[in-house]
């Protein structure tokens, strides 16, 4: 096993180590700012945040673009060590913040080519990128630039969401936050088959969309089977079906997965969600038990969070996925 930590300047040091968030550097749990592809390779960290403040592909309430500061700075930090693996999750795993892709305002294709770019960085060096979003769809060139890395239809993708985010255009837009999850699967990207959907609720997509999806051979678990069964029983069943066949996971969630009145900083809020609690242990789970090679959390806007919670689930929800890794490293 490599040795997790590494050796930082004094100075830097320090200011990593004054141990709160409400000031000092703003760094994704108060990790090494690595931000240079560079860098990254000398360093060799397991994992790579980064952050894609992107939110012109939303449809309602905007904002996403403040989600990746917010996740760094607001969210309340208590400590590293996760009590039910039982482990300190930044001695078993090497994590660095590689800072923000370029989302220059208003330019939206420059700006989904930057974050392509920024996750193609950091996962040819073999590490695995948490892209912080930032819209839906920055998932489009996320899980493309994973895609080219493993191969076109050999990763599969397990997407929380209430949408299903696969429409064909949006107000004649192809790059719309309702149209990511089309686009892998026009390209090829993501094979339909290994494409599984979990939480999707609501009144959007109409009947073509759906028709479009079965006729694809897509699988998705609603809501509502979620209701009966229980998430823990549809996880075992979401992994079996993105995994077959394949040897790579990417996996999406959209915080409106969440019910409202855990997430209530998103862009388009679907009451009926998923609660924190199971998400969690979701993730978790998706960690310990497949070879999860990516990992994003979208949606997240900050300016209609109350108190934080949007901001702290979505922080929790990628220290989920840290100290399952941990906990497999370490074995
Ligand atoms: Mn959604
Ligand atoms: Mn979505």
């Amino acid at each position: 096993m490599s040795e997790p930590r590494r050796e930082l300047p004094p100075g830097y040091q320090e200011q990593l180590d004054l141990g709160y968030v409400f000031g000092g550097l703003s760094t994704f749990a108060q990790r090494p700012f690595v931000p240079h592809a560079a860098q990254l390779a000398e360093w060799k960290p397991d994992v790579a945040v980064m952050g894609a403040p992107f939110d012109l592909g939303t449809t309602n309430r905007p904002g996403a673009r403040f989600g990746p500061r917010a996740v760094r700075t607001q969210a309340y930090e208590p400590g590293t060590f996760h009590l039910d693996l039982g482990i300190e999750i930044f001695e078993n795993l090497e994590v660095v913040d590689a800072g923000d892709a370029f989302c220059p305002h208003g330019r939206v294709e420059q700006s989904l080519d930057n974050v392509k770019a920024k996750v193609a960085e950091i996962v040819n060096l073999g590490i695995t990128p948490i892209v912080i979003g930032g819209d839906h769809t920055i998932t489009w060139p996320s899980a493309t630039a994973v895609a080219e890395k493993y191969g076109f239809g050999k990763v599969g993708m397990v997407h929380f969401d209430a949408h299903a985010d696969t429409a064909d255009t949006i107000d004649g837009n192809l790059a719309s936050h309702g149209t990511p999850m089309r686009r892998l699967i026009e390209s090829g990207a993501i094979s339909p088959h290994n494409f599984v959907q979990v939480g999707l609720r609501g009144y959007w997509p109409g009947q073509d969309v759906w028709d479009w999806m079965a006729a694809q051979g897509m699988k998705w678990h609603m809501m509502d089977e979620v209701h009966h069964r229980g998430l823990d029983a549809v996880m075992t069943d979401a992994i079996a079906e993105a995994m077959n066949g394949v040897d790579y996971l990417y996996v999406s969630v959209d915080i409106d997965s969440l019910d409202p009145a855990y997430a209530p900083g998103t862009g388009t809020p679907e009451p009926g969600g998923l609660t924190s609690a199971d998400l969690l242990r979701a993730l978790r789970r998706l960690a310990l038990e497949t070879p999860l090679v990516a990992f994003d959390v979208m949606e997240v806007s900050p300016p209609y969070d109350h108190s934080d919670c949007t901001v702290n689930v979505a922080h929790r929800l990628i220290m989920e996925v840290l100290a399952g890794l941990a906990w497999k490293k370490s074995r």
